[in-house]
């Protein structure tokens, strides 16, 4: 096993003992990680999605983490979740969005807000990734505050008709199915949530290849135009979709801090290793104390982003037993936003401290740490950006009367 990752693991054994089908979870996440690496290198430098993901992560069950068993999921704790994700971290942020997204933001949503015959269909499908799943929410001109959303949707004949455009959207134009939100013609504030077939008339996807990182992730503009879907294309109750949506977005919100510590980890194992092997006036790098003091920063930074993203994933095991709970769910948002914020700031101030150790190697692609560097700049944007967690941990404090943002 990865013995970065094999020290997480110890401490995390020391306050929560894995039980042996979670330990073999989380030793299939370094095996997962050890057959992926190789091709997530090859496509990084290629500049393309990663295709090889969905199989090897179905193969290990990787892709169903939280999906109750009954659906063909392994139905564990988010700890697990958090675990898997921080090994797979140390890859970069391209096989962690997709993740995100087909597991956390779609079929977890569609498990807690799917109808019987929503969840029989999409999930086993989901969880062995015999169908690709994408979460369309940001538009142009909706990106922090999606509930102006322009996507809209009206009632036709028995079903509903779909236009609008979704920007910026993970898994895009890979997808088989999206999951879309709209408000209804009639109300800015009626949203609902759709599962539509990507293949449905009217829809035009067009791939965004004008990224700064994250190239082996899927990125796409959905445009819709007079898409017909039926009536048992909505998700969860129709008028609630943003609701549907903030809940989704928990998930990942959590699923972004943990890979964001493997990003960490993946900053000190390549740090370490050039250290101890280049050498520089005479000495290897890491005999010189300024180097000495990235080391040490890196590891600070590790220390720091982990507690609070295993603790918001305890506090989170029970909240799952209890959705209903008002005052704890408050607790988890705040443990949540403090988790990504955090993790999310410290991700990238490490891999910058890695591209700089290893110096004008550290500054491309072949290097292990530029790809960690130019991933890690989107954990502080996706899923709620730096401003929107940070006015949500002060309002947390200062009380809703002091709400910046809503
Ligand atoms: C690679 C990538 C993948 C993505 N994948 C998906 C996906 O799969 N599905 C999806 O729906 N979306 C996805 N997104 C979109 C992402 O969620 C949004 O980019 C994000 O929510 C920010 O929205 P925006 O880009 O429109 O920025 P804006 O909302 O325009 O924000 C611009 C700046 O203003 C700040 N700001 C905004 N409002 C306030 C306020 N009230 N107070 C203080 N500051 C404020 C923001 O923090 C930011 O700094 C993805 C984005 C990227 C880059």
């Amino acid at each position: 096993m990865d013995k970065t990752f094999e020290r997480s693991l110890n401490d995390m054994n020391r306050i929560y003992k894995l039980d042996d089908e979670e330990m073999k979870v989380v030793e299939d996440s370094d095996k997962a990680a050890e057959e992926l690496s190789a091709y997530e290198y090859e496509h990084y430098l290629k500049h393309e999605f990663n295709k090889e993901a969905p199989g090897i992560l179905a193969k290990y069950g990787l892709l169903g983490i939280p999906i109750r068993k009954e659906y063909g999921g392994l139905e564990m704790n988010p700890i697990v979740s958090a675990l898997v994700k921080e090994r797979l971290g140390q890859l970069g942020l391209g096989i962690s969005s997709f993740i995100n997204v087909q597991m956390f933001l779609c079929a977890q949503t569609i498990q807690r807000w799917g109808t019987e015959e929503q969840k029989n269909w999409h999930l086993s499908k989901a969880v062995k990734a015999e169908k690709v799943y994408a979460f369309g929410l940001t538009e142009p001109e909706a990106g922090s505050d999606p509930a102006s959303m322009q996507t809209t949707y009206d009632v036709k004949g028995s079903g509903y008709v779909l236009n609008g455009t979704k920007y910026l959207i993970s898994n895009g134009t890979i997808a088989d199915y999206l999951i879309i939100f709209a408000h209804s013609k009639s109300s800015q504030k009626e949203i609902t949530a759709f599962i539509v077939d990507a293949k449905s008339q009217g829809i035009n996807r067009t791939e965004l290849h004008e990224k700064i990182g994250l190239f082996t992730s899927d990125t796409g503009m959905i445009e819709l135009d007079n898409v017909e879907v039926p009536k048992e294309s909505a998700l969860g109750p129709v008028g609630k979709g943003i609701n549907i949506a903030y809940s989704a977005l928990l998930n990942a919100r959590l699923g972004v801090a943990s890979s964001c510590i493997g990003v960490i980890e993946g900053s000190l194992k390549a740090s370490i290793e050039r250290s101890k092997s280049r050498i520089q006036h005479g000495k290897e790098i890491g005999k010189h104390q300024l180097i000495q003091q990235h080391i040490s920063a890196i590891k600070q930074n590790l220390e720091m982003a982990k507690w609070p993203v295993y603790f918001a994933a305890f506090r989170k095991a029970e909240y799952e037993h209890n959705y209903d709970n008002k005052e704890l769910m408050e607790e988890i948002e705040l443990r949540v936003s403090l988790a990504k914020r955090i993790a999310s700031r410290l991700a990238f101030e490490s891999a910058d401290r890695a591209v700089q150790i290893h110096g004008g190697f550290g500054y491309s692609l072949i290097s292990p740490v530029g790809q960690l560097f130019c991933d890690s700049r989107v954990a502080r944007i996706y899923e709620g950006t730096d401003e929107i967690q940070d006015l949500k941990i002060a309002e947390s404090i200062l009380g809703k009367d002091f709400s910046a943002y809503r």
